[in-house]
């Protein structure tokens, strides 16, 4: 629980604030950029919410920090029901991307998505166990399968199967991180399952980070921590200074993804954005020429 004494002095004055306890791990300011913000490894409240759609976002930061870091030191009329996760995204013809919240501790406040298809729901990596989101994930069909992106983002994987029965796969590079995974992904040849659904290995941050693609046009990319958006630089970035495996294999997995046409980039850190016709394949060069990868 946050305590106000511990109110860091960044934030604006007013009811929200955030802890020192934050460990920077981002979700507040992904849901809810126009009230949260980073700085100097911490986030910050840098606008009070007004009114009560503003107070409904910030609502919604608070409930998904992972460390509780976010408090309220004013009395609020607003209430938030904590069936709330998880939250429709994007309309999809391959699926309808949720935002499942419940950020954990133990994936570093990591995002997760669920992907509602007829043939079977899908759970990309894994939030907190919460018995709330697991219920209204139930009435909405459950899980089949789970991907985790890589070794960190794996949090209560394991709760999530025993309750959905669902069949957890991870790259075997990363499988220590999840040892009881029914399936393993190998090398880095991109995996389809069935018609919509594409695994990508792209070996960088991790040894087993992959990348996950929904959809054969206007596709949308879930890119754990390999690749975010930055919307002040309006870059995606790729970033050595969180890449624990290889740089240089990285950047290679990177080059990889030229050819899609990702219309959403959901990652598990950092900005999400939508590209529009022909922005991808622009805005990878751009990253690429910046690492000297390719040159005009
Ligand atoms: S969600 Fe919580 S821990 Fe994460 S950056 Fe925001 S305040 Fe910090």
């Amino acid at each position: 629980m946050a305590l106000k004494n511990n109110r860091l002095k960044t934030n604006q004055a007013g009811a929200f604030y955030v802890d020192s306890s934050c460990i920077d791990c981002g979700s507040c300011w992904q849901i809810d950029p126009k009230h949260f913000a980073r700085k100097e490894n911490n986030s910050y409240v840098h606008t009070q919410p007004n009114g009560k759609k503003e107070v409904h976002k910030a609502l919604l930061a608070l409930l998904d920090c992972p460390v509780a870091a976010i408090g309220i030191q004013e009395k609020i009329s607003e209430v938030l029901s904590n069936d709330i996760f998880p939250i429709l995204v994007y309309k999809h013809l391959s699926g309808d991307v949720y935002y499942c919240g419940w950020s954990s501790k133990r994936s570093y406040g990591a995002s997760s998505w669920l992907i509602l298809r007829p043939e079977g729901n899908i759970l990309i990596d894994s939030p907190r166990w919460s018995p709330p989101l697991a219920r209204e994930i139930r009435r909405m069909g459950g899980v089949s399968q789970m991907f985790l992106t890589h070794r960190d983002d794996v949090a209560d994987h394991a709760l999530w199967a025993k309750a959905f029965n669902c069949e957890r796969w991870i790259h075997k590079e990363d499988a220590d991180a999840a040892p009881e995974a029914e399936k393993l992904v190998l090398g880095i040849d991109p995996l389809l399952i069935g018609k919509t659904l594409k695994l990508i290995p792209s070996p960088g941050h991790t040894a087993g980070s992959i990348v996950i693609l929904l959809g054969e046009h206007r596709q949308i990319l879930f890119s754990g921590d390999h690749l975010w958006w930055n919307p002040e630089k309006e870059v995606l970035v790729a970033s050595k200074r969180y890449c624990w495996w290889n740089w240089s294999e990285q950047l290679k997995s990177v080059q990889r993804l030229l050819d899609l046409d990702v219309k959403w980039l959901l990652p598990g850190h950092g900005h999400a954005h939508m590209f529009k016709k022909g922005e991808w394949k622009k805005a990878l060069e751009k990253t690429l020429r910046f690492h000297k990868i390719i040159t005009d």
